[in-house]
């Protein structure tokens, strides 16, 4: 099983000893590591989730320790950019240590950005410490400003908690981007003040498409909003001029003349952007799903309990020929089954 993958794991310092990079059948160049660190949350979003999931025994989930070793070994194989995420990363216990262990590969040590994906209800609480390990910037999610309507997104009462969190983290000097997920009769008449009210705040916003991931309970042709239309209805109120920038990610973005600020559009449905996908998931019992849309994927915690970190390059460079070329996803009548059984939050958004 000796693979260029499986040269050296742990402690190698810099970017000249990176072992052979991660490249998939398709010239795919693996670069970023999204690492769910749990699949449990406080909130229960109505896309995401049902009310009460099934979540995994606790006892399947990787420790802190196995979490840090598969990050580190898609680190040694050129991976630059991690995200954690969830479910809720926040509700991980200790989560700052697995962020401090990760910090240690920010400069020089082959990583070049850590950052996570949260909900910001306990923001507030770990904002500096955060900061304080080299996290930059962060991603929160957050769909309304209205309290009613975030109760009914989320079945929770808190945002007053998560507009805490995001102002904590601002407070803390992290850059905060928004993501806010387009809802068909849920938040649609509400996205120019979202808008308005994240660049008011030097915050950028994303706008995401529903994607059709587990079975919530709801059609999802209900919660679908074509990212298309909400362009064009935005083109009615304000001046969009496409800009270059990129975060790594699959978002295109523009600058809002009218508030001067950045908004983003991540498209999966309606303008998929697979053919310059740099991405794979790790879910919090590590499982490598090669692709979000899709099945397949390759048990990681066997191969760490089995064979110990240094088996794992081989099984990455395994996992590397089965990257699909694509998601399916795709809403388009009443009663569509999902692209994927998992809910997002199983799998890490
Ligand atoms: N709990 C954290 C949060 O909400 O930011 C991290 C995990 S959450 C699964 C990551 C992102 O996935 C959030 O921005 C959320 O809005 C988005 N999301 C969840 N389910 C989705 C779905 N079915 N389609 C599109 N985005 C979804
Ligand atoms: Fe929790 Fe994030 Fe899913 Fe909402 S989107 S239920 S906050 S994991």
């Amino acid at each position: 099983m000796g693979s260029a993958g499986s040269a050296g794991q742990g402690g190698l310092a810099g970017r000249e000893k990176v072992a052979a990079p991660l490249i998939d059948r398709f010239g795919r160049r693996i670069t970023y590591l999204r690492l769910s660190v749990t699949d449990r949350c406080d909130l229960r979003c109505s896309y995401c989730m049902v009310e009460s999931p099934n979540f995994e025994p606790r006892a399947s989930l990787l420790t802190l320790e196995e979490l840090e070793q598969v990050a580190l070994a898609f680190i040694e194989r050129g991976v630059t950019k991690v995200r954690l995420t969830g479910g809720e990363p926040l509700v991980r216990r200790n989560l700052m240590r697995l962020v401090e262990g990760l910090s240690k590969k920010l400069d020089g040590g082959g990583l070049e950005e850590l950052t996570l994906t949260t909900n910001a209800t306990q923001l507030a609480q770990h904002a500096a410490a955060l900061k304080s390990f080299g996290v930059r910037r962060i991603n929160v999610s957050l769909d309304t400003l209205d309290p009613v309507r975030f109760a009914r997104i989320t079945r929770r009462n808190a945002l007053p908690m998560a507009l805490e969190g995001i102002d904590a983290a601002l407070g803390a000097g992290l850059d905060v981007k928004i993501n806010t997920v387009a809802l068909k009769d849920g938040n649609l008449d509400e996205i120019p003040a979202l808008m308005e009210w994240a660049h008011s705040k030097g915050m950028d916003l994303t706008l995401i498409e529903v994607m059709p991931l587990g079975d919530v309970g709801e059609d999802r042709i209900d919660q679908y909003a074509p990212l298309s239309d909400v362009r064009s209805a935005l083109e009615e109120r304000f001046t969009l001029a496409p800009e270059d920038f990129r975060t790594g990610g699959p978002a295109r973005y523009v600058r809002v003349k009218e508030t001067g600020g950045r908004l983003g559009f991540i498209t999966p449905l309606t303008n998929n952007f697979c053919e310059g996908c740099n991405r794979v998931r790790v879910t919090c019992t590590g499982q490598l799903y090669m692709c979000l849309g899709q099945e397949d994927q390759s048990d990681l915690r066997r191969v760490l309990r089995e064979g110990g970190p240094e088996a794992l390059g081989a099984a990455l460079d395994e996992a590397m020929t089965r990257k699909p070329k694509g998601h399916d996803f795709a809403i388009e009548r009443r009663g569509q089954a999902p692209a994927a059984p998992r809910f997002m939050s199983a799998t890490g958004g």
